[in-house]
């Protein structure tokens, strides 16, 4: 078996397919589908200090859980308690980075593979950030301004001790996007009684970095244009299904549209709408105020574009009909594992041939595993994505030197990460044995920079 891949979805097991089966029931990073890292084996027989160091056991145990109460009263006066986290999951490289994610669906668990991706993804930006993610159970969704921030603020109450701009700086994710930001920031500010960049995504009054919210969504673009190059080949014309209709979503979109792409999806959990004539900026103006501003629902669009289509989402299908009408290009932009191994088949069979991943692990294995086959250009999230977390970067550098670069200076350094990401997937891949996937190029690329700095720190 040419492979190890380190599966994280059996419930307190990590297996290796390869020669060895190695279970650490200690380690309950689980659950979630498509939680898994697959790395060529002979990274490991390359490097037999990795096995002799027990990396492999040390990577996959987080450095620290944080887990606590989350008590707020709505504006009935009715008490709630959610439940908060932090995974600090490796500091080898840098202080904790990772995104906050507020949503009914946050547990243990989607945290700490998240947590773990992200630490490989962090590793890919170039740039000195370790990993780590958090949140809550939390659902903002209608809720009132006053209830979001009088939930931020206790959630900031007892996170405030754990983070700090050396030691862990979070960001946002589903469900925190700039209102959430703005006041777990106060809270920490008047805690902390000091200013400092312990958050990412802030406004620009007052540290954020221009082209923070767009960087995700851009990066993603910028990704996929650099797959294209390799196939001589550019988003001009291509279309382009997009799910999600969030932050990452709407930059993507915002792209692909100045790039000469035709966008004919977008989607929140309630459904998807399909528009044969493709978005333009008008239309997207339409969605960003729908979305940041009224907070209301996708299916408006058909209210004001009649000639869209507007499909409720159907649980009992087994897959989703977003992914499948005729295009070239598809951009998951939403949640973990919507792609399904079907959903995959519908989109090679509608003439998809790149998958860029907006969102985290989007794909199921089925769903990577026929991509790979199919030798669709397919991008893993932890490489396509890291443009959110490259530009975070960015915004503490900009805060420690408490300066802030303009537009053009932070798009040029982002275009230049996504290449750099490109190129150390490709080299990557094509060094340990498998040229043009860039699954397993991100995967080691990301792995081999956090591991040889764990082995030169020593066992701590
Ligand atoms: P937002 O909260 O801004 O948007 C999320 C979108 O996805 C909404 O349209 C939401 O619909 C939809 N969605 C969320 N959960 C589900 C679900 N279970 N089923 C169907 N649709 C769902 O989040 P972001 O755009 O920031 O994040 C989207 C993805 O990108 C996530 O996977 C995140 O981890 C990843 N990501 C984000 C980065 C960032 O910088 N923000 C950086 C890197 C990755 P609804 O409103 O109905 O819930």
């Amino acid at each position: 078996d040419a492979q190890i891949n380190i599966d994280l979805r059996h419930a307190r097991d990590v297996a290796i397919t390869g020669n060895t089966l190695w279970s650490g029931v200690q380690h309950d990073i689980r659950v979630v589908d498509s939680s898994h890292i697959v790395l060529g084996a002979n990274v490991l027989d390359r490097n037999p200090q990795y096995r002799e160091n027990g990396i492999l056991e040390r990577l996959v145990e987080p450095e620290r859980v944080v887990m606590f109460q989350v008590p707020w009263v709505d504006d009935e006066g009715q008490v709630h308690v959610n439940r908060g986290y932090r995974v600090q999951m490796n500091s080898a490289i840098g202080p904790y980075k990772g995104g906050l994610r507020f949503h009914p669906s946050v547990n243990l668990s989607i945290l700490k593979f998240l947590a773990f991706e992200q630490v490989f993804k962090n590793a890919l930006t170039t740039l000195a950030m370790g990993g780590g993610k958090g949140g809550s159970d939390f659902d903002p969704k209608g809720k009132s301004d006053n209830e979001v921030m009088r939930f931020c603020q206790s959630f900031m109450m007892e996170l405030f001790r754990h983070i700090g701009p050396n030691t862990d700086v979070p960001a946002g994710d589903i469900g925190v996007g700039a209102r959430e930001i703005g006041y777990l920031f106060g809270m920490y500010r008047k805690l902390a009684n000091e200013f400092t960049g312990i958050l990412t995504g802030k406004s620009l009054g007052w540290g954020g970095s221009l082209i923070r919210p767009e960087a995700t969504g851009y990066g993603c673009v910028y990704f996929a244009a650099e797959m294209l190059n390799t196939r001589n080949q550019t988003l001009q014309g291509k279309v382009c299904l997009v799910s999600g209709s969030g932050n990452v979503a709407q930059f993507t979109v915002e792209k692909l549209i100045e790039l000469g792409a035709k966008v004919v999806t977008l989607s929140d959990s309630s459904g998807y709408v399909y528009d044969e004539e493709g978005m333009n900026e008008d239309k997207l103006a339409f969605v960003k105020r729908l979305k940041n501003i009224r907070r209301g629902r996708i299916k408006e669009y058909v209210d004001k574009y009649s000639q869209a289509v507007y499909t409720e989402a159907d649980s009992s299908l087994e897959y989703n009909p977003l992914w499948n009408h005729k295009a070239n290009a598809a951009f998951p932009c939403a949640t973990q594992n919507e792609i399904n191994g079907k959903d995959a088949q519908n989109l090679v069979k509608n003439g998809v041939t790149l998958v860029a991943e907006g969102s985290n692990m989007p794909s199921t294995p089925e769903a990577i595993h026929l991509f790979l086959d199919k030798k669709i250009l397919y991008a893993p999230g932890k490489a396509s994505n890291a443009g959110g977390v490259a530009v975070s970067g960015l915004e503490m550098a900009q805060n420690s030197m408490r300066l802030s670069w303009p537009r053009e200076e932070v798009d040029a350094r982002l275009k230049i990460i996504m290449k750099s990401i490109h190129k150390s997937c490709l080299d990557a891949a094509a060094e340990y044995g498998v040229p043009g996937n860039y699954m397993v190029g991100a995967n080691i690329a990301g792995f081999l920079k956090v591991v040889n700095a764990m082995i030169d720190q020593g066992l701590v």
